[in-house]
């Protein structure tokens, strides 16, 4: 099998993008939870700091982009979202982001829709944030699971969240036809992207998306705490009426005036003072994207997926762990999630001897694989570690 992988690996058209990166001799399958750092990110924040903060000070806002950095990086993390330029900015939490879009999406809805759907299985900070907006606003929440989405989603629904990734079992979600069943049934859709974004390709304008979320730091490797997105369908933006009007989202934010009046474009999104180093170092990050075509991402995100469920069964004892990412390419994320009962001791060990992966409670052990710098021949080796770890082998 470590042959057929070197063989995959000397053949992979994406191999060389690892240089793009600053990485080790570890298997950091934890790329969606944490990118590896792009080289072209510590020499743009140290030319930022001395540069634009140290010696130009103030007169960066102007001069070095600082004002429009929000909208600027929205239009260069637009392509990779399938949306056209001036429908995405970058700023705040993805769940401030969801916040703002969950009861700018209520507000947007006909007041005779009373009901916000949510997807069950979703991320617990989307919850939380859905149930505050649902008290907010008047609404009644109603946890659906994904599958049931299209059925329940009626004359009262206002909108829907749903995860296009599954966090824990990677499984994905059918995002054209689960966005034409709401639209069809007069509901607004709202997309969690946060890990699908930068992990293969998405076309938010093309397929009808009302309204999307994501976070940066995961496959889009822009950093710890890294600036989220939120896209804004074109056609909803002269209505989008946010619950969170900072001065940045006014039309003239110098012009101090006591009456909020929103910018007319996606600038009305933003909140406060945009948090421009890390903005810095997620537009740098982004470099590593330079032409690079998000179908052999995706390509190569199967395969890797498929060779390491197939290490898995080649070289796990039958039955010491559980698959619960789907088979079907079709309904797979980027990652593979694999049940075991004591997955947080599992995952000790295998951080232990270099392979890095993460857990998830009760009993979930997640494996990241992130196309433009995981290799066939590491994945190979994780599974083989694993193995050795469930055979009871001893380190060496
Ligand atoms: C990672 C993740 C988040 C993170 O939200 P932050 O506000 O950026 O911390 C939210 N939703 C989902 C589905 C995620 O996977």
């Amino acid at each position: 099998m470590i042959a057929r992988a070197e063989a995959l690996d000397a053949a992979d058209p994406l191999r060389p993008l690892r240089e793009r990166f600053v990485l080790d001799d570890t298997v950091y399958l934890d790329g969606n939870s944490l990118g590896a750092l792009p080289r072209s990110v510590p020499g743009r924040m140290a030319e930022v700091v001395a540069e634009e903060w140290g010696r130009l000070r103030i007169r960066s806002w102007t001069e070095s982009g600082w004002d429009s950095a929000p909208e600027r990086v929205g239009d260069r993390l637009a392509p990779l979202l399938g949306a056209a330029p001036g429908q995405v900015v970058v700023g705040d939490s993805t769940s401030v982001n969801l916040f703002k879009l969950l009861v700018g999406a209520v507000r947007l809805a006909d007041d005779a829709r009373d009901e916000i759907l949510l997807d069950a299985e979703t991320f617990p900070t989307d919850r939380y944030v859905a149930e505050s907006a649902a008290r907010m606003t008047g609404r009644r929440l109603r946890a659906v699971p994904a599958a049931d989405l299209a059925r329940a989603a009626g004359p009262r629904t206002a909108v829907a969240l749903v995860n296009h990734v599954d966090y824990r079992v990677g499984e994905l979600r059918d995002l054209p036809a689960l966005t034409a069943a709401l639209r069809e049934a007069g509901a607004l859709s709202l997309w969690d992207l946060c890990h699908s974004a930068g992990a293969l390709p998405l076309a938010l304008d093309r397929d009808g998306v009302d309204l999307a979320v994501g976070c940066t730091y995961k496959y889009l490797n822009g950093g710890p705490g890294a600036p989220a997105f939120a896209y804004v369908r074109s056609a909803h933006l002269p209505r989008f009426d946010t619950p969170l009007p900072g001065w940045w989202g006014h039309s003239e934010p110098f012009a101090m005036s006591p009456e909020y009046a929103p910018h007319a474009g996606i600038r009305r999104l933003r909140v406060g003072s945009p948090d421009l180093l890390s903005m810095a170092a997620l537009e740098a990050a982004l470099e590593a994207w330079d032409g690079v075509e998000l179908a052999a991402v995706r390509a190569k995100s199967l395969a890797l997926t498929d060779l390491f469920l197939e290490a898995v069964d080649a070289l796990v004892e039958p039955g010491a762990v559980e698959p619960l990412t789907p088979a079907e390419h079709a309904r797979r994320g980027s990652q593979v999630s694999l049940r075991h009962a004591d997955a947080a001791g599992l995952l000790e060990r295998l951080v232990a001897r270099g392979v890095v992966a993460d857990h998830r409670p009760p009993d979930v052990l997640r494996f990241g694989f992130t196309p433009l710098y995981t290799g066939f021949t590491e994945t190979v080796r994780a599974a083989a570690t694993l193995g050795a770890l469930l055979a009871g082998e001893e380190e060496r």
